[in-house]
């Protein structure tokens, strides 16, 4: 059994990684490995050129890379659970942390272990995901950088785009670089600013970006070449890291419109058809438990991809000027959504190049 197979390409991932590199200049570059469940081969050739950290939201990810020989430091991006803590504490080095309890309990383990660790205190600029609200951050931030006693806080962050899809702007960031000048001078630290992920590029493109700004955390623009959020691909990165192929189980021509009463599909959604005759139909054996069918870009870009359930996915290629056959392969490159299902789908072989 061959297919479905995603061919991840090592080489271009270092190169996107590599240009990265060159163009944050002074800026730490975190890669950022959850897409790809912090696999050992990919975190191997970042090491390899120059990344200087490795950012990770799940701590059993980066116990696989400690496990596989992957030097550090580590980030632990998503802010913690008090349960991981014991044993985040004594593996990775920086933490970013959005509350106070979370705060005290770290520092309180990291007596234990006479354990330096970083901690990055987030701060919501309108995204509505982590952090601490904008307008509290000043007092919140400086009564919990004095109470700590092993773990400092050595830094301010933010995120963007994830929840609330909110980008980044000269605006929100400025919120940062006013913050970190406040708390420098009432605890005497030089701050970094940990400014973004792969959306927030786009203003480093544009020059946008206050050279107080000196951390980011970029996970897509390295692994796919691409910004979900800001909507493109990054002209100078390559999208060809990852390549899905699926096979071919059936070949048809139906109907557009299904016949019977409608209920609910098999994710519980009520379906909508447009009823365009009768159409030529291709079913490929990968499906939701694999991929989200809307983040799935055909190579041949006549194919319209119609639907999915839990093992099948449905695509229309009447419009292709393509023959398709039972025992065909099909090729995708892949929304950052249908990626996430790709690399953790146990039914998906992943092929290394
Ligand atoms: C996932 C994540 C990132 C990386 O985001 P990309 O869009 O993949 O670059 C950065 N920071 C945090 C806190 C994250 O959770």
């Amino acid at each position: 059994m061959n297919f479905p197979k995603l061919i991840i390409n090592l080489e271009h991932i270092a190169k996107n990684a590599e240009i990265l590199l060159k163009k944050l200049g002074n800026i730490e570059l975190v890669a950022v490995t959850k897409l790809v469940l912090g696999n050992p081969k990919i975190a191997k050739i970042l090491k390899e050129v120059g990344i200087p950290k490795i950012g990770e939201s799940r701590l059993l990810n980066i116990k696989k890379m400690i496990s596989h020989n992957i030097p550090g430091p580590f980030q632990l991006l998503r802010i913690p659970m008090i349960s991981e803590l014991n044993e985040a504490v004594p593996i990775v080095d920086e933490i970013l942390i959005s509350d106070e309890f979370t705060a005290l309990k770290i520092d309180e383990i990291a007596q234990k272990y006479d354990k330096n660790i970083e901690l990055i205190y987030m701060v919501d600029v309108g995204d509505l995901r982590e952090g601490v609200w904008f307008e509290k951050a000043r007092k919140t931030i400086e009564n919990v950088a004095k109470k700590l006693k092993m773990a400092k806080i050595t830094g301010i962050g933010t995120n963007v785009g994830c929840f609330g899809g909110v980008l980044p702007s000269k605006e929100n960031l400025n919120i940062l670089v006013e913050l970190k000048e406040y708390l420098d001078k009432k605890l005497e630290t030089n701050l970094k600013i940990s400014g973004g992920s792969t959306v927030t590029l786009k203003l480093l493109e544009n020059g946008e970006i206050s050279e107080k700004i000196n951390q980011f955390r970029v996970g897509e623009g390295i692994l796919l070449g691409t910004d979900a959020t800001g909507h493109r691909n990054i002209p100078y990165l390559s999208q060809n890291t990852v390549i899905l192929e699926a096979e071919v189980i059936e070949v048809d021509y139906k109907p557009s419109v299904p016949i019977g009463e409608i209920g609910r599909d098999s994710m519980g959604r009520i379906p909508h058809f447009e009823d365009k005759g009768w159409r030529k139909r291709i079913i490929l054996a990968i499906g939701e438990q694999d991929i989200d069918p809307s983040g799935l870009k055909p190579f041949d870009k006549n194919l319209e991809v119609l639907h999915a359930s839990s093992d099948h996915t449905i695509i229309d290629y009447t419009n292709s000027e393509n023959t398709y056959k039972v025992g065909d392969v099909l090729r995708f490159h892949l929304s950052y959504g249908s990626a996430l299902r790709v690399f953790t789908s146990p039914y998906v072989k992943k092929i290394f190049v």
